[in-house]
């Protein structure tokens, strides 16, 4: 990581919730480890007024409870918090611009950095209003919370919107799941070993799962969910990510722009699911009550809705390298169990020839799991030496070690917007390209008139989303 510039960090919404449990604990930590410029100020903007000193207090016990004891310290926490300042303004407001000018005007001629955790409906009046007093510029970076846009053509009117005040390479939006361990472990897996990178395709991959499965109902999220579901939610950002991460093109430099072409391309190829193969390709679900908890219905308080709170997808990329490989992915609510994950099935070997005691011979499996524990499992066959006959049993082969604490995502990525560096963030093509593959399944389901399928909650899911194996061993249990 280089070592950063940025003099000043403009965190609009400095009072919300994201703010406080994720991204002062996250700055603090860059703070602590160098990352954040000593001098740097952290101007809090939002429409409170707060009094400077009852304000850094306020961080400073936020800082007591999300960062883990380990990286607390009261002293470093009290330097950091000197470094912050509120500003109250309101960013609908016409000479909200003046005041932020008059904060701002001894570090205009250094890298700014702006994070926009705001409500998506001020993302383009604040990145026009921050160009109105010529701040955009001398290296200011701006960054971008989700969501981003709600289709494709919201999503294309906000990149221009945006790229009229800041160029692309000053654009940071944030994909947290960018920022986890095991994410970019995948990277460092695939590409620095020969013997995952030599057997990365069709020919020796069965199958890929991706799962992102939650415990948890939709909470006080009701209005936000029931107009997006688990589809615009989960699927057209984070699993999209995951998918094009697994199975793009090795880059050729590790740079920003080189991998996030790669990662581009790959989605252009992810085939779309029209109104023909849809019932082959995507089973939607909502849950119902279970174990004594709330139907989605009860949840949302209404009589009916057609969002869906489970989304499965077997989708097929439509190049060489993964030309008849099924990509399963799942993604749901108040399922059986609260877990991300990635499986890469390998085909069998031999499968006639050396069995288990049991008659089978279970495939090699490459496991990422990226929450609610950063882990990687290979699964590998060996001799079973508590047989009397020639026979192999399974060994879990555990690649992930652990020392210390592992960086936070909000920390990773604070700390690659402060470097510059965009390799962790999703580009304005990426976007695009994922909305509109998801528009096209949008408009195939609603062709097809197809309502969710309910679920109980705390189950697997639907079983209609078990149709979607046909060939393949099923679905890896959610546990
Ligand atoms: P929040 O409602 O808790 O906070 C919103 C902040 O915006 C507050 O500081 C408020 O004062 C400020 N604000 C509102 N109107 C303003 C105005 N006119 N002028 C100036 N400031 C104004 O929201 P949040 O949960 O912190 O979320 C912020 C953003 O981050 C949203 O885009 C959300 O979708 C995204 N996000 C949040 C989470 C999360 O866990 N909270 C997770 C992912 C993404």
């Amino acid at each position: 990581m280089t070592n950063s510039d940025v003099v000043a960090f403009v965190l609009f919404g400095g009072s919300g919730d994201l703010a406080k449990r994720k991204l002062y604990p996250s700055l603090y930590l860059n703070f602590i480890k160098g990352l954040l410029p000593g001098d740097c100020k952290i101007f809090s903007v939002s429409r409170l007024s707060e009094e400077v000193q009852a304000f850094q207090a306020e961080i400073f016990l936020q800082l007591e409870r999300y960062v883990s004891p380990s990286q607390f310290s009261d002293e470093k926490a009290k330097a950091f918090v000197k470094c912050i300042r509120h500003i109250q303004l309101d960013v609908t407001r016409d000479d909200a611009w003046e005041t932020l000018e008059t904060h701002l005007e001894r570090f205009r001629h250094a890298p700014i950095v702006y994070y926009l955790s705001v409500a998506p409906r001020f993302f383009g009046d604040i990145a026009k209003g921050i160009a109105s007093v010529s701040l955009n510029q001398n290296g200011a970076r701006l960054v971008v919370e989700k969501p981003f846009g709600h289709d494709f053509e919201s999503a294309r009117a906000l990149n221009k919107e945006l790229r009229l005040f800041f160029d692309e390479h000053q654009i940071f939006r944030i994909d947290h799941y960018l920022g986890k361990e095991s994410i970019q472990n995948i990277l460092a897996l695939r590409f620095s070993n020969n013997i995952f990178e030599s057997q990365w395709h069709a020919g020796a991959i069965e199958s890929v799962q991706i799962t992102v499965a939650e415990k948890l109902g939709v909470g006080d999220r009701g209005d936000y969910y029931d107009n997006n579901g688990a589809s615009k939610d989960m699927l057209q950002n984070h699993m999209m990510q995951l998918l094009s991460i697994v199975a793009m093109e090795p880059p050729f430099a590790f740079s920003p722009d080189a991998i996030r072409d790669e990662k581009v391309k790959l989605l252009r190829s992810l085939r779309p699911i029209d109104a023909d193969s849809y019932s082959d390709s995507c089973v939607r679900g909502q849950y119902v009550s279970g174990q004594g908890e709330a139907s989605y219905l009860e949840d949302v308080d209404k009589e009916s809705s057609d969002c869906e709170t489970y989304i499965a997808i077997k989708g097929y990329i439509d190049n060489r390298r993964w030309a008849g490989t099924p990509f399963y992915l799942r993604t749901g609510k108040r399922l059986a169990g609260g877990v991300g994950e990635i499986v890469i099935n390998f085909k069998p070997s031999n499968p006639e020839l050396i069995k288990s005691k049991d008659g089978l011979c279970s495939n090699n499996k490459l496991v990422i799991n990226f929450q609610p524990d950063q882990d990687i499992f290979l699964f590998i066959n060996k001799k079973d030496n508590q047989s009397e006959s020639f026979s192999v049993d399974t060994a879990r082969l555990q690649l992930s070690t652990k020392s210390g604490d592992l960086k936070q995502p909000y920390e990773r990525l604070l700390g690659h917007v402060l470097a510059g560096d965009q390799t962790l963030f999703v580009r304005d093509d990426e976007i695009e390209v994922s909305w509109k593959w998801l528009d096209q399944l949008a408009a195939s389901w609603e062709q097809g008139g197809s309502s969710p399928y309910p679920y109980k909650g705390f189950s697997q899911g639907p079983i209609e989303a078990d149709k979607l194996f046909v060939e393949s061993n099923g679905w890896e249990p959610i546990k």
